[in-house]
């Protein structure tokens, strides 16, 4: 008896990893209470894709993908959680963000696209933040669903100004252009994966630059949030 207690005391101190979001001590990165509490997509509903509710499909009418997957409205506080690990190098972020994403994605019985493709950033912008938040919760995603995760024929290689002061005009302005193909993608089906979709203007400029190379190919936006305040592309 008294081992067993032993056991157990040492193996709660052993974690000491506290629920990124209500701080208790939980053995997942965002304990069940916590995820429950989310308010998420009913994916189940759409068939696993978020442009089948009408309401939605009003707010990305001009988004040019097949299929629009999304876990949340951008709120708190899965919001907190990406702002942390965009801006604060909360890195550990990634993987319970993603964890979320691959748990609502086994809920449905979407056709998995054969690559996974993170929006790139400018190298300049690389360089100031040293990562890319896309790209480093795409790889748990790739990971865990066995898709490529292919950063290697996406370039970003104009500095753009940051999207969200901008208006929908500029914001197509700015970003136009802002993408290239190093080659044509060796794939039928793809998903472009970003962390928020806002109004959809930049997944928008890079399906218009990977179409210009494949016409034909299959184009899914992943994210973990999108952001139905903003309703104008
Ligand atoms: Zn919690």
């Amino acid at each position: 008896m008294f081992f067993h207690l032993w056991n157990g005391l040492v193996n709660a101190l052993a974690i000491k990893q506290s629920c990124l979001i209500c701080k208790q001590i939980s053995a997942q990165l965002i304990c069940r209470i916590c995820c429950n509490d989310l308010e998420q997509f009913d994916l189940e509903q759409c068939q696993g894709n978020l442009l089948n509710l009408p309401a939605i499909e009003q707010v990305y009418s001009k988004l040019d993908a097949q299929a629009l997957f999304a876990v949340a409205p951008y709120q708190w506080p899965l919001a907190n959680l990406l702002t942390q690990l965009k801006f604060s190098n909360k890195i550990i972020h990634a993987q319970a963000i993603a964890n979320l994403f691959n748990a609502a994605l086994q809920k449905t019985n979407t056709t998995l696209p054969q690559a996974i493709i993170p929006i790139p950033l400018h190298s300049s912008r690389f360089r100031q933040r040293k990562y890319n938040q896309a790209l480093e919760i795409a790889e748990f995603i790739a990971k865990t669903n066995s898709l490529i995760l292919d950063v290697g024929h996406c370039l970003r290689h104009k500095a753009t100004q940051p999207q969200t002061s901008l208006s929908g005009a500029q914001r197509r302005q700015n970003i136009r252009n802002a993408f290239t193909l190093a080659s044509p993608l060796p794939y039928q089906h793809i998903a472009i994966f970003d962390d928020i979709v806002t109004t959809g203007t930049t997944v928008n400029e890079l399906i218009r630059c990977i179409r210009q190379h494949n016409p034909h190919i299959q184009i899914d936006v992943w994210c973990i949030c999108v952001s139905l305040a903003n309703k104008h592309l």
